[in-house]
């Protein structure tokens, strides 16, 4: 990175996109980092312009942030929208075990490594959570589905591509249920309606009710989902 940007914020990941229509900054909320993309055609020092316009903005966004949760012994993760508490026990097995009362995730093995095996176990979860929901909509809906895949993006939940890959964010097992239901719904649904018409949402509510709710809990509360880790 140039200086130049290095002047406007210390934490500014400048990329180039072929895609990109217009110049954009974002912040990425799980990690902090501004995000400025350039489309073709558009020179650095017309970022930078751009960026230092965008100063203020970018401040009050990072300092609405909820705090970081890092996966370590003494913070508490969500599983399905309920607190646990990480415990390292050097006699737990390397598999971390899920407690119910009180709610905890124990992890033995290195303590370097809980943070990993903590990550791990709530992405394996995410696709035992997500597998057999997406499996009941599509049934309830009589679509198919070509693949399931889990990732990290940025600022979304779910995706569903044109060939009918279904993608979803593995954070989505740290929400309640009721929060993953309408985001697999939602996403099965554009396996009908590639859109968001009013037939797109009639699916939807046929499969989950009233969108509105959980709509606005990931409005609410999805950033801090994206803050852990
Ligand atoms: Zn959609």
């Amino acid at each position: 990175m140039s200086s130049r940007f290095l002047e406007i914020d210390d934490n500014l990941i400048v990329r180039r996109s072929p895609r990109a229509r217009q110049l954009s900054l974002r912040l990425d909320n799980r990690t902090g980092a501004a995000i400025l993309t350039l489309p073709r055609g558009v020179s650095v020092r017309e970022a930078a312009l751009f960026a230092t316009e965008h100063k203020g903005w970018l401040a009050r966004q990072r300092a609405a942030l909820p705090p970081a949760i890092r996966l370590a012994p003494g913070e508490e993760v969500p599983i399905l929208g309920r607190p646990h508490a990480i415990i390292h026990d050097p006699d737990a097995g390397r598999q971390p075990a899920v407690e119910a009362e009180p709610a905890a995730i124990r992890v033995g093995g290195a303590p370097s490594e809980v943070a990993n095996r903590v990550r791990r176990y709530l992405k394996n979860r995410a696709g035992e959570e997500l597998t057999p929901r997406v499996a009941h909509y599509a049934a309830a809906l009589d679509v198919s589905y070509s693949r399931l895949r889990l990732n990290d993006p940025m600022g979304r939940w779910g995706s569903c591509s044109a060939t009918g890959t279904l993608s979803f964010s593995w954070r989505l097992v740290m929400a309640p249920g009721w929060i993953i239901d309408y985001v697999v719904a939602h996403e099965v649904a554009h396996l009908k309606e590639m859109n968001h018409s009013r037939r797109f949402w009639t699916h939807v509510r046929r499969l989950v009710g009233d969108p509105a709710p959980a709509r606005a809990w990931l409005g609410q509360q999805g950033t801090a989902l994206q803050r852990v880790g």
